[in-house]
């Protein structure tokens, strides 16, 4: 979208046109990360609004260029409010991916967001209601899986789904997606934690044999998020499985939610809290040898980028260097290309979607790379398009119809894909998946599960 494009861009006083005019914070309390010198580098290109999903098709939202440095620029003293815009951004960070001049942008839409929360939202609005009840969703999916058949039979109930709309704005065109009866952390606890985790471990390296490794490298704590934990428990059983059969020995910190629904909706100090609780209970285990392995691309962008940019907490850098997302750890430190090159599976095709922060963490490609030499497997992948739910987006009912619209190329190439089975690393990429073309949707680790354990 160009400048003049742009229906809320500010126009510069015409002091500020003069030699007068002297930009100023707009943020004065974060002192500590001064984005200026980022928007600095910005030189107008506008590679990053060519490449905003919710700017090509919302005529009403400015883009990333204005969201991020045309913000941290222009604003003048007698105007350092935030545009409301900001909520319009999705937070999905493909603007990161495209400015060729390392502009910070989804830094500054979080910070900016976070301020306008802070600063211009009424706290009794509907808005701000759902956006925190939407954003705290692993303390909503706590209470949820105490009685996961009855939480399911409510929020499966079209009746309840109307009121939900109607007084909290959630969309009522969404399933809500089901709590399992047992979550993984149930599991893990019944099947003996981290002990039977080390004896698989040492059995899985004395049958593959070879040289001797030491227990040390071969530990992970295993990151699982509110979904693999309330929602989807095969996905988390499937990594404890395929990992331990390379060897390693797996942990399960106490955790809260990796604070991507909390960036999105503005919630900083709702992920300041969560964030701190995960890097107290991630960072001891990394003296012992630990990395942090997330199943979730979504989580581990939140470890390893946003809580460094936003955050100022003891050990967090050394999270974010030591987290990694689980078929990424395994290419790097396994050869998993040889192993899958040894596998077969039954015949089945799949039509995979590489999630947007999977992409911004380079792993655009990995999954279709690894199992296109699986035998028995077809994959394509369905396009670079964004899928459009972006987390808690898709899921506020003004902004439905744009996730949607956004998420229209990646249910046509899934249509005309071979495959009828989706697959992603995300879980709520999976959720539009299943809601645009109503396919049964896979995590890349079930399918290594189903191949190598
Ligand atoms: S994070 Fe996504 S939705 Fe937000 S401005 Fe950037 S590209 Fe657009
Ligand atoms: S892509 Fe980067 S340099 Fe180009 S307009 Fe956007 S922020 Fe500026």
């Amino acid at each position: 979208m160009s400048d003049a494009e742009s229906p809320t861009k500010p126009t510069l006083t015409p002091a500020a046109q003069t030699e007068d005019f002297e930009p100023v914070e707009v943020f004065p309390e974060t002192t500590e990360m001064d984005l200026r010198p980022g928007s600095d580098n910005c030189y107008k290109c506008t590679a990053c609004d060519v490449s905003c999903p919710v700017a090509e098709v919302d005529d009403k939202f400015p883009g990333p260029k204005f969201q991020g440095p045309e913000q941290w620029r222009l604003k003048r003293k007698e105007d350092t409010s935030v545009d409301s815009s900001i909520m319009s951004c999705s937070n999905c960070m493909r603007c990161d991916d495209a400015c060729p001049s390392g502009v910070p942008l989804s830094q500054m839409h979080n910070t900016a967001r976070g301020e306008y929360v802070e600063t211009e939202m009424d706290k009794l609005s509907r808005e701000y209601i759902r956006n925190r009840i939407l954003s705290n969703y692993g303390t909503l999916a706590w209470f949820g899986s105490k009685v996961p058949r009855l939480t399911n039979a409510v929020m499966g109930n079209s009746l309840v789904q109307q009121i939900n709309e109607k007084v909290l704005g959630i969309t009522s065109e969404r399933d809500f997606p089901e709590f399992a009866t047992q979550t993984f952390r149930e599991w893990w606890e019944e099947r003996g934690g981290a002990a039977t985790s080390k004896e698989r471990a040492q059995e899985a390296r004395a049958e593959r044999g070879g040289p001797q490794v030491r227990s040390e490298d071969k530990r992970v704590a295993y990151f699982h998020g509110c979904y693999s934990n309330y929602n989807t428990p095969e996905v988390g059983k499937a990594m404890v499985r395929v990992f331990e059969s390379f060897g390693y020995e797996v942990v399960v910190p106490k955790q809260r939610c990796s604070g991507t629904p909390m960036f999105a909706n503005g919630m900083l100090d709702d992920a300041r809290r969560a964030a701190g609780i995960n890097v107290e209970n991630f960072s001891g285990l990394l003296n012992e040898g630990y990395d942090v392995i997330a199943s979730c691309t979504s989580c581990s962008m939140s470890l390893r980028q946003e809580y460094p940019e936003l955050f100022d907490i003891d050990g967090i850098e050394d999270v974010s260097e030591h987290t990694y997302e689980a078929l990424e750890y395994l290419r790097i430190h396994e050869d998993l290309e040889g192993a899958i090159a040894e596998a077969s599976v039954s015949d089945q095709a799949f039509a995979y979607h590489a999630p947007c922060h999977g992409r911004n963490q380079g792993l655009d490609r990995q999954a279709v790379e690894l199992f296109r030499e699986l035998d028995g497997v077809t994959i394509e992948d369905v396009g670079d398009s964004c899928s459009g739910i972006s987390g808690t987006y898709g899921w506020k009912s003004e902004k439905y119809d744009v996730s949607m619209q956004i998420g229209a190329d990646m249910f046509d190439h899934m249509e005309h894909a071979e495959g009828d089975v989706g697959m992603t690393e995300c879980p709520t990429c999976s959720m539009q998946m299943a809601h645009g073309s109503g396919y049964e949707i896979r995590h890349p680790l079930q399918l290594l599960e189903e191949a190598l354990v």
